[in-house]
């Protein structure tokens, strides 16, 4: 039996749990979520049909103008990565996008919320591009199509659509070209040789190279973002996995969204790191692997089963010095985005996740390591969890890694992942995280 103030484990096997960094208090009842991780299709899938280019939905490669202007696209030529920006309607499709990103449709946070609470305006490069956008028909008929999907989606009739004047219409388009919620779209929609509509393209299909690009893609927007709007104080970085974990589309994406503050959670861990500037050791790392909930590890990064948590969370931190990821080195983005990719292979493509991201915020002064938490949306909190305010996890910490550890070495062995330290393997070596060092 173990017993902290944040981990007990009772005698018949309740795990009660309190996050060190967010006070949720959960507990978790071994041997409740008993349903194994499979990649077999679940029975209700249904048979697909494949066609190349696919055009499965609006993220879809055949159906490029169905999304807002590309901001930036990912081309590959062999082994050459190139990235275009600001592309012009002619650009579409002479390539083929690996990943594209460009602005969300209906934005969480707008483009008016910025101009009317901070004056903001478009920058003169993204002004330049607009104007050259929509001086081109094609371009022109782009952005209008978009714009009357938009209306009609937000509940406007045909109409009211006609009715409204074409500078006004423009105004909306604005947004597509500078605003601050950002899609990053990637290429498939489906696993190459998809026979049911079951076998969609996740993180954990992509290789080791193409899971790098995705997150040094993601990485270039966060950077772009801070840079192209100056009250921006941190981006937000997540990726709804299938419908129960949010997500309103069945193809892969990551969102990012620009915020003037940094949210009550990151307020909170930042005035921790004030008191003690260890403490994503002392309470993340060496507290998990006193526990033995650390399962896998390489030279840039560490996972572990995460404690607190309302589902089942996986935490994966970077060991670098820097806080932010758009100041790590290309080894040690590598080195995190492997370990990420191994954890989304190791679950296969049937578990509704969120990945998010946090790490330093833009106008901070104290270092909080990089880390992805990868939440299971496996559960659905109900009416015991709002009146009690103790959450019940199905799964416990060592549940969860040791459904883990066995598809790890399985992967390891098909070289399908990184060659990673794992479960008993991992050297845990005191105070892994270097963040807090200069
Ligand atoms: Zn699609």
């Amino acid at each position: 039996m173990q017993s902290t103030m944040f981990y007990n484990i009772m005698p018949d096997g309740t795990v009660k749990q309190v996050n060190p960094f967010t006070g949720t208090e959960v507990w978790a009842v071994a041997g409740r979520g008993k349903k194994p991780v499979t990649n077999e299709s679940p029975v209700t899938a249904r048979p697909v049909e494949v066609r190349d280019p696919e055009d499965y939905c609006s993220f879809c490669p055949a159906r490029y103008f169905e999304t807002p202007p590309e901001k930036s696209r990912l081309i590959r030529n062999q082994e050459i990565w190139e990235r275009i920006d600001m592309l012009s309607t002619d650009k579409y499709k002479g390539t083929t996008a690996e990943f594209r990103r460009l602005g969300n449709m209906f934005e969480i946070v707008t483009l008016d919320y910025w101009r009317k609470n901070y004056a903001y305006k478009m920058s003169a490069a993204r002004q330049k591009w607009k104007e050259e956008y929509l001086a081109n028909p094609s371009g022109l008929k782009h952005i209008t199509d978009i714009i009357h999907y938009k209306l009609k989606q937000e509940g406007r009739t045909e109409e009211q659509i006609e009715k409204m004047p074409m500078g006004d219409k423009l105004l909306i388009a604005d947004a597509f070209f500078s605003g601050g919620h950002e899609l990053i779209i990637a290429k498939r929609h489906y696993r190459p040789g998809a026979t049911v509509d079951a076998d969609l393209f996740s993180s954990g299909d992509m290789t080791l190279e193409e899971h790098f690009r995705y997150f040094k893609f993601t990485i270039d927007a966060i950077h772009d973002i801070a840079a192209t709007n100056k009250y921006v104080r941190y981006v937000s970085v997540f990726q709804n996995w299938l419908r129960p974990a949010g997500a309103s589309f069945d193809h892969l994406h990551k969102q990012l969204v620009a915020l003037d503050e940094w949210g009550a959670s990151i307020e909170n861990q930042i005035k921790m790191l004030r008191e003690d500037p260890n403490v994503f050791n002392d309470f993340g790392a060496n507290f998990a692997a006193h526990h033995n909930l650390v399962f896998a590890e390489n030279d840039h990064a560490i996972a572990f089963a995460g404690i607190g948590h309302r589902y089942p969370t996986i935490e994966i931190y970077s060991r670098s010095h820097a806080g932010r990821p758009t100041e790590h080195s290309e080894d040690e983005i590598r080195g995190v985005s492997n370990l990420v990719q191994a954890i989304h292979a190791a679950m296969g493509n049937q578990i509704s996740c969120n990945e998010e991201w946090y790490y330093t915020p833009i106008d901070a002064v104290y270092k909080m390591p990089w880390h992805v938490l990868i939440k299971w949306r496996v559960n659905v909190p109900a009416g015991f969890e709002g009146g009690t305010s103790i959450f019940i996890n199905p799964m416990t910490p060592i549940e969860l890694r040791d459904r883990m550890v066995p598809r790890l070495y399985k992967l390891r062995d098909e070289n399908r992942i990184d060659r990673l330290r794992i479960a008993e393997e991992c050297r845990v070596d005191p105070n892994p995280l270097k963040y807090y060092l200069k």
